[in-house]
């Protein structure tokens, strides 16, 4: 596998920091900020800065969002019609007697309303969060009650089935937005509510520390935490949108993650808008064909996906993608796991360009770490800090921090202080202290820095295994399994043995045309003997349909583990696929 893709002279001219050192000595936060405008009054807010102020400036016929139906209906909304359609939602808010700093939930699948109504509460100074509609009613009405959910944006169906029976019971809440023309007796319709709404709103003058968003974390690692961001975060999102996702006025970019996950609001609805690009939103979940069909026909120039979606194209093969042109992409993204190097060279000989790690947490608000579309890929490395954040490998001991060396491993901390951080966890503000030790904001992933600066991934700290002596991160063992023909996914824990300390066990999925068997085991076995030696190598594979996975994406080794030594199994709010 080659040690690193180079870019070319012509790539590294045509992208946002032709020259990643020089933009990083250069870097001010002053001249980030200008990519926002805010308000004399030192007012600022991200819904404004999303959609108005392009109207304002004379951009309101170009395409904001390009929306695809699950049956295939389209519709166009310009950055004009997001700007009346969110000034509509914002005056219903109002209408309703709802108030800046009150909390607005949605609940729905990716429809263009959704987007618009985003846009809406943070133009009326609201608190914006979205949930995944795939949520269960107790997930939904544990993250509401933490909230303290003022209104709910959902759809007919999804209030019967998930919402009804307990509505009652969350005191905070009072109005329930159907999407659509009819609703329940107790809810308010949707469509008639906007019609009847003028679409001229005067925008909030939040404040630039003013709340803005909450979002839940994924749930991997634990009981999922509601993560505060405030109106500041734009400044973030326009800089990294520009600089680590090569966003700009009139660029076609899809973001496949659904807002219920921090991504799909930050950098599926928040940073495009802001950079004024034209938004590609599918409301169908992945499917191949579908997928490359829509890169195709849309003439998709930047797409932000997930390790999870990109393995199971590479599990497609070749083949699958031979049919598609694929020349209109001109960068691609990766976030939310760890991208394992496979993929990454997979990507580039397939679409012509590789997918580009990044790293992030939904703490952060953005993307931290990344590898930039101007940068020398080392596949497997997640990148460098950009430009404006500092980061370090750290170790703890005794209440405080010591800074690793290059090639040791330790956790990965960022200096708090860039705008998207997270400003507490909601009624956690212990937990959220914790975070930080001596000037550090510690991320709870342990990583690693190679001397020339690049960060690589070893696993999250809960998920790190001591085996004999050694330390051993789940990803390397994951990536090295992958590269086996038969291997489409692996998801690696360290299992207790009474000489070892612990041993290391795999549970893998397989490539279509591959049939469990123990011939196969052994054969799986010797390949990762050979790749990792037989310290770090699993000594025990378990043959599974797929993985239990969270709702991002996120295959949950905490879930393997309790299961594999029948502990109970913790919060499994977020759980999405789990077949054995
Ligand atoms: P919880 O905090 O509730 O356990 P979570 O950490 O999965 O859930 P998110 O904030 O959605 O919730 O995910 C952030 C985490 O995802 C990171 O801390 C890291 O462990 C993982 N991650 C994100 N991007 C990458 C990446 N490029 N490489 C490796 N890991 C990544
Ligand atoms: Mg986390």
């Amino acid at each position: 596998m080659p040690d690193e893709i180079t870019k070319s002279d012509e790539e590294r001219a045509g992208a946002a920091m032709p020259d990643f050192d020089e933009a990083r000595l250069s870097f001010s936060w002053d001249d980030a900020a200008t990519l926002v405008d805010g308000w004399p009054d030192g007012a600022l807010n991200i819904g404004y800065e999303a959609v108005d102020r392009h109207v304002e400036q004379g951009h309101g016929d170009a395409v904001a969002l390009h929306w695809i139906g699950k049956d295939d209906t389209r519709r166009q909304l310009t950055y004009a019609d997001m700007a009346v359609l969110s000034s509509r939602f914002a005056n219903v808010l109002k209408k309703h007697g709802l108030e800046p700093g009150d909390s607005l939930f949605a609940l729905m699948g990716r429809v263009p309303e959704l987007y618009a109504a985003a846009i809406g509460t943070l133009k009326a100074g609201m608190v914006f969060t979205p949930l995944f509609s795939a949520f269960g009613p107790e997930p939904i009405r544990t993250r509401m009650e933490i909230g303290n959910a003022t209104v709910l944006l959902t759809t007919a169906a999804l209030y019967k089935r998930k919402i009804a029976a307990w509505r009652d019971q969350i005191s905070s809440l009072k109005l329930v937005l159907i999407a659509g023309n009819e609703a329940p007796d107790d809810c308010v319709a949707l469509g008639p509510a906007l019609d009847a709404a003028s679409p001229e709103f005067e925008t909030v003058h939040t404040r630039p520390e003013d709340r803005a968003l909450i979002h839940f974390t994924s749930g991997t690692t634990g009981k999922p935490k509601g993560a505060v961001h405030v109106h500041q975060a734009v400044v973030y999102h326009a800089y990294s949108g520009r600089n680590a996702l090569e966003l700009t006025p009139g660029t076609i970019y899809w973001c496949t993650a659904d807002p219920g996950w921090v991504t799909g609001t930050s950098y599926g609805i928040i940073a495009p808008l802001v950079n004024r690009v034209t938004m590609i939103v599918d409301e169908a979940e992945f499917d191949l064909d579908r997928w490359y069909e829509t890169v195709q026909r849309e003439k998709v120039e930047v797409w932000y996906s997930a390790p999870t979606a990109i393995r199971m194209m590479m599990r497609a093969g070749d083949a699958a993608a031979e049919p598609y042109v694929f020349s209109s992409l001109k960068f691609l993204a990766s976030v939310g796991e760890p991208l394992n190097p496979e993929a990454v060279i997979w990507s580039h000989r397939v679409f012509g360009g590789p997918f580009h790690d990044n790293w992030w947490q939904t703490e952060t608000g953005g993307i931290m770490i990344a590898n930039t579309s101007a940068m020398d890929i080392r596949p497997g490395s997640m990148g460098k800090p950009l430009p404006g954040i500092e980061a370090g490998i750290v170790e703890r001991e005794n209440g405080s921090v010591r800074e690793c060396e290059s090639g040791e491993i330790g956790e990965l901390a960022l200096r708090p202080g860039w705008p998207s951080m997270m400003r507490t966890y909601l009624h956690e503000q212990a937990r959220y202290d914790k975070c930080f030790v001596d000037d550090w904001y510690l991320s709870g992933d342990l990583a690693m820095k190679d001397k020339d600066g690049y960060y690589w991934f070893v696993g999250r700290a809960d998920d790190l295994i001591k085996s004999s002596g050694h330390l051993i991160g789940p990803f390397e063992v994951e990536s090295a399994l992958i590269e086996h023909d038969a291997i489409a996914e692996a998801g690696v824990i360290g299992v207790p043995d009474e000489t070892a300390g612990e041993i290391v066990k795999a549970y893998v999925v397989l490539n279509p045309g591959f049939e469990a068997s123990e011939q196969l085991e052994r054969e799986v076995r010797g390949h990762a003997r050979k790749k990792l030696g037989p310290a770090v190598a699993p000594r025990e594979i378990v043959f599974r349909k797929t993985l239990p996975k969270t709702r991002s994406g996120k295959i949950m080794r905490r879930l393997l583990k309790a299961r594999e030594l029948g502990l109970p199994e913790g919060d499994i709010s977020t759980l999405e696929t789990d077949e054995t």
